[in-house]
């Protein structure tokens, strides 16, 4: 991975200045996949669009904020703007009270939305713990899944992901076994399987 300038953007809420690394180039060589959609890659970074300002801890689109420069990431000597503090990870909390207190548009709030599953899903996927469903975790499954049934691009794989973490196995089954036998990938036969095994959790893609 090569990483690309770091750049400085000023939050609109306060004002202050935060540091949004960015990557110049990368690859997902030695990536997980998962079958909420999320991937884990060494060498590409995830790069969130929507975080935590490190001084207001308003939740903000960085890359809607005023930039105002960029640095080198390597230079930590004399940092040109040395009130700039690197972004923070929003928490459940941020999400659930973002989600709650916003009028956002479908891309956004699908967005917010994914992100918070896949965070709920971090203490299933990284310690194979098997967790129920919380009622936060199904509210915002089927918040989700509605924004995908208003959305007619939105892929079955997603949707049909979705109603398996939420136990409902035969319908999602009877959506992946829409797909056309010819057109059913690797991921798609991997979900059937699931399903039919009554099997609700997160799981990582086998290679
Ligand atoms: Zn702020």
């Amino acid at each position: 991975m090569v990483p690309g300038p770091t750049v400085i953007y000023e939050c609109g809420h306060c004002s202050g200045l935060i540091e949004y690394p960015t990557i110049a180039s990368g690859n997902t060589f030695g990536a997980r996949v998962w079958t909420d959609g999320k991937m884990d890659a060494p060498m590409l970074p995830d790069m969130p669009l929507l975080v935590k300002c490190p001084h207001c801890r308003s939740m903000v689109w960085i890359t809607e904020q005023k930039e105002v420069g960029k640095m080198r990431p390597w230079l930590v000597d004399r940092h040109p703007y040395p009130s700039a503090r690197p972004y923070e990870e929003p928490t459940v909390d941020d999400y659930v009270g973002y989600l709650a207190e916003s009028d956002l548009n479908a891309d956004k709030e699908f967005y917010a939305r994914v992100r918070l599953w896949w965070l709920f899903n971090d203490g299933r996927r990284y310690a194979s713990r098997r967790l129920p469903l919380t009622a936060r975790e199904i509210e915002n499954l089927t918040a989700l899944l509605d924004l995908m049934n208003d959305d007619a691009t939105s892929e079955p794989l997603g949707k049909a992901e979705i109603l398996r973490e939420l136990g409902r196995f035969d319908e999602a089954l009877a959506l992946l076994t829409s797909i056309p036998e010819s057109e059913r990938s690797k991921a798609v036969l991997f979900l059937v399987n699931l399903a039919r095994l009554g099997d609700p959790y997160v799981r990582e893609y086998p290679d």
